[in-house]
């Protein structure tokens, strides 16, 4: 994996038309593993204008065509997966094993299922005596963040060129060697010049110019809610269309008969899994006053086997979090959980025996959490659960429902009606009823502030067609 110096524009590699540039930093050791561009708002122009230039040609181009071009796409990522595993083992920190099984595996069988959609999806449809076209949206500027860095790119450019979109990236400044990646696989799928291009760069740069391009037809970001709030804000001055894929505070809620156990140690590694830095997280597990105790000994027991190491070893379940800020920021909510009077049962704010160097966390559990606390509240971002008592199920569904979010949870309980029913009710894009898989086909997406529009199969396509009726 070498970094490139240059951008990928219009079918090639080219310089930026500025001189600053990012170090990307391995989180494990914060040694400076490679050196991209900075792109500028010049840079993102010039990307804008060959995505527009390219978009007639794309648009008409027959669907079987572009799925043929996506297959390959598919096969040019597969074809690299040891290379896209060590990519995000080393600019992440994500353990090898994972960064096999679910940031390379995942986006390859994502690409893979829309090229099997665009190849199926009905472009056409009749309604009456109308015949409706659905056709692609245009121009799309797609922002991404660092924590499923290929994953959360290709959620987003497969669907659009499924559509007949055309696309600027600009991948998350913390991870932008997999993105020099991912671009490096569409040329060799044979993408037509100016389909996709990448805008290596800063957030508030070549972030803030893409999403605010008035040549860009629609913008797709997955990140903070601070910054989806003003790029949606934006969007709607614009009247552009925009989709926010946003942050999660997700319920993991035990009923009384579910097997506590698994439900527990399910539970523990789904949240220190990525060390914690993922929006769908289950970061509050919800138990009733009978088994509490026994549900936090559980936790406690679980998180011991998260000992945090270099995510290179292949012996490592809990790798470093991304950056030094991110580190710093978890931590402080380790502290804000202590001083607000949450019991700490595992974990805490310092640094792991042994890891001063890298930026590395403790794996974390607080007990006798309330729902009002910060840390029942914002999402952390980082290795920390926390368990709250519920008194029946109207309080459990109270507090499973009580945060701004809305992205995921689970529901567990002997009974699945039950669970089913339980699920029905909260505000939640997803729900996983006594540990269901993920669902790389499932709609995927926020309610309440965790966001707007879906990614992933059927639905994820649709987000980048909009419809013309032909009356006849
Ligand atoms: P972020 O700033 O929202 O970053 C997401 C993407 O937006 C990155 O590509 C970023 O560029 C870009 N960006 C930043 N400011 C921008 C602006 N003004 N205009 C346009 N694009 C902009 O998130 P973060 O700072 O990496 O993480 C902060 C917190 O956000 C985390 O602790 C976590 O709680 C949450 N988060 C959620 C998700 C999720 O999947 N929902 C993902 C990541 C983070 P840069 O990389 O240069 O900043
Ligand atoms: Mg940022």
């Amino acid at each position: 994996m070498k970094a490139h110096d240059g951008m990928y524009l219009d079918g090639d590699w080219r310089p930026s038309a500025g001189t600053e540039t990012i170090e990307v930093v391995n989180p494990a050791d914060e040694q400076v593993i490679g050196v991209v561009p900075a792109g500028t708002p010049a840079d993102v122009d010039a990307a804008v204008r060959a995505a527009r230039a390219a978009f007639p040609g794309w648009a008409a181009t027959p669907p079987a065509e572009r799925a043929a071009r996506l297959t390959a796409l598919r096969d040019a990522l597969a074809a690299r997966r040891d290379e896209i595993a060590d990519t995000v083992t080393a600019e992440l920190g994500a353990p090898l094993g994972f960064s096999r099984a679910v940031h390379a595996d995942l986006p390859i069988a994502v690409a893979g299922s829309y090229a099997e959609l665009a190849a199926s999806y009905a472009f056409e449809e009749k309604v009456g005596n109308s015949t409706v076209l659905h056709e692609p949206v245009g121009v799309v500027g797609a922002i991404t963040p660092w924590n499923y860095p290929l994953h959360q790119i290709v959620a987003k450019v497969a669907p659009a060129l499924a559509a007949g979109c055309t696309v600027v990236l600009k991948p998350a400044e913390d991870t932008p060697l997999v993105a020099q990646l991912f671009a490096a696989a569409v040329h060799e799928a044979g993408l037509p010049a100016g389909v996709f291009n990448l805008v290596t760069g800063v957030g508030p740069v070549a972030g803030q110019a893409l999403a605010a391009h008035e040549d860009v037809d629609l913008v797709s970001f997955t990140g903070s809610t601070a910054v989806g709030r003003r790029i949606g804000a934006a969007a709607g001055g614009a009247v552009k269309r925009v989709a926010l894929e946003l942050g999660g505070k997700s319920a993991n809620v035990i009923l009384p008969g579910a097997d506590l156990t698994r439900a527990v140690k399910v539970g523990v590694a789904n949240v220190f899994a990525n060390s914690g830095q993922t929006c769908s997280a289950w970061t509050r597990i919800l138990v009733d006053a009978d088994r509490y105790d026994e549900a936090v000994e559980l936790a406690a027991a679980a998180a011991a086997k998260y000992v945090p190491g270099d995510p290179r070893d292949e012996t490592s379940r809990l790798g470093p979090v991304v950056n030094a800020r991110q580190r710093d920021r978890v931590r402080g909510y380790i502290e804000r959980g202590v001083a607000e009077g949450a019991r700490l049962v595992a974990g805490g704010p310092g640094a792991p025996e042994g890891r001063e160097t890298g930026y590395y966390v403790r794996p974390t559990v607080f007990a006798d959490v309330t729902p009002e606390m910060t840390i029942a509240q914002e999402e952390i971002f980082g290795p920390v659960v926390a368990i709250l008592k519920y008194r029946d199920e109207e309080d459990a569904l109270r507090i499973a429902n009580g945060t701004v979010y809305g992205l995921a949870g689970a529901v567990w309980s002997d009974d699945e009606e039950e669970a089913v029913a339980f699920a029905r009710r909260l505000d939640t894009g997803q729900v996983d009823i006594n540990g269901g898989r993920f669902n790389p086909l499932a709609p995927f997406g926020g309610y309440k502030q965790s966001g707007v529009g879906r990614e992933l199969g059927v639905h994820g396509l649709a987000e980048y067609l909009h419809t013309k009726s032909l009356q006849f």
